[in-house]
């Protein structure tokens, strides 16, 4: 092979996520998984203007946006449509992303003899025990009696019967390791919707949830609120309600992400986050100059420039690890190679250097500038 050709594919394969030291590997973002309740054949509980599934997702899928106005944090959905998904499927899924933490997220309810029904409310968070109260007992059934929609749950499940008492004495049984870090979670997710959601205060209670038993890390089960009491459900309904849940949530995941040790540290991505300026104004560009959000804005023939972090063989995913949570990834093509490219477009070289500078380059120390015109790189 040619030499120079042999040189340039070693340096370009040094930049590569596999050359990444041990030590930087280790250093991952925090890995939340959210799981919306039920979805497609399974309608969860049900009232008069809407259904559970529909606001387990519409929640979930507020959380992620709000999410994303963090580094450090990685987003996981159990499910982004209206799809059914088993217990067992969903605990998969967050095993499979090695999630630091599972929220699943539903919305409560009550028989429809109970006498309490249009009156009933607020909100809980409950964590994997064993029930201490027959209120308890009955929302743990609810939530696992959807294994009976799937053909063959005996199997799955081992013989858990959701309706039988006796089925949960392995709640009792088993041991769970991240108990503390749960029930901690949960105080945090409870806090924030009664503070920030103004939602009733149920409190943080333990139930014997199969999906929180099946995943592998602290873990759990949010009860936003009562479907079956029409004031609630109102809330529920709303864009302003479903707004405020959200924002609870979210706010609860980042204190509790800020506070875990071992994953990146969190910050609030001042790329996504509209609110906030991306540099200094005295050293910005004039108005008209693209912000790093406005990525696909340039003109035809226009230059711009990017800002170079890797280069693999493989594609990566918008939010893969490898990016060390920096958001807005672009990649392009080039001689067999995937190359990635943070922030978007900038109007001019200097503007580029100084998001590099200030935002990249403690992550990526390599990171560098390329020209940009129609799509493509140009030298
Ligand atoms: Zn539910």
């Amino acid at each position: 092979m040619n030499r120079l050709l042999t040189f340039l594919l070693a340096a370009v394969v040094a930049l590569c996520p596999s050359g990444i030291s041990a030590s930087e590997r280790d250093v991952r973002p925090f890995v939340v998984v959210i799981d919306p309740g039920h979805g497609g054949k399974d309608y969860g509980a049900i009232g008069k203007v809407t259904n559970e599934k529909t606001i387990n997702l519409d929640v979930a899928l507020r959380i992620r946006k709000m999410l994303s106005e963090y580094n450090g944090i990685e987003v996981v959905l159990t499910r982004s449509t209206d799809t059914f998904l088993s217990l067992q499927q969903r605990a998969d899924i967050a095993n499979a992303a090695q999630g630091n933490l599972f929220v699943s997220v539903h919305v409560n309810s009550v028989d429809r003899r109970s006498k309490n029904r249009l009156t009933v409310k607020g909100a809980s968070v409950y964590t994997l025990g064993l029930h201490r109260s027959n209120a308890n007992f009955e929302v743990a059934k609810r939530e696992n009696s959807v294994m009976e929609l799937e053909p063959d749950f005996s199997t799955t499940y081992q013989g858990f019967d959701p309706n039988s008492t006796e089925s949960y004495i392995i709640f009792e049984l088993s041991q769970n390791k991240h108990l503390t870090q749960s029930i901690n979670f949960a105080q945090m997710a409870q806090g924030e919707l009664v503070k920030t959601a103004g939602r009733a205060d149920r409190g943080v209670l333990q139930a014997g949830f199969w999906v929180l038993l099946a995943s592998a890390m602290p873990a759990a089960l949010v009860e936003l609120d009562f479907i079956c009491n029409p004031t609630s459900e109102q809330f529920l309904h709303s864009v302003k309600g479903k707004e405020k849940m959200a924002r609870a949530l979210t706010d609860a995941i980042v204190k509790y992400a800020e506070a875990h040790p071992g994953t990146m540290p969190v910050s609030k991505n001042m790329v996504v986050d509209e609110a906030s300026e991306p540099f200094d104004m005295e050293e910005s560009e004039p108005e008209d100059a693209a912000a790093p959000e406005q990525k696909s804005a340039a003109t035809k023939g226009a230059v711009t420039y990017r800002v170079q972090i890797m280069a693999c063989d493989r594609r990566l995913s918008d939010n893969s690890p490898e990016f060390k949570g920096l958001k807005n990834v672009d990649s392009y093509r080039q001689g067999g190679f995937y190359k990635y490219t943070v922030g978007g477009d900038f109007p001019t070289e200097d503007a580029a250097e100084r998001y590099a500078c200030k935002s990249v380059r403690g992550k990526f120390p390599k990171a560098f500038i390329i020209k940009w015109r129609d799509g493509q790189r140009i030298d």
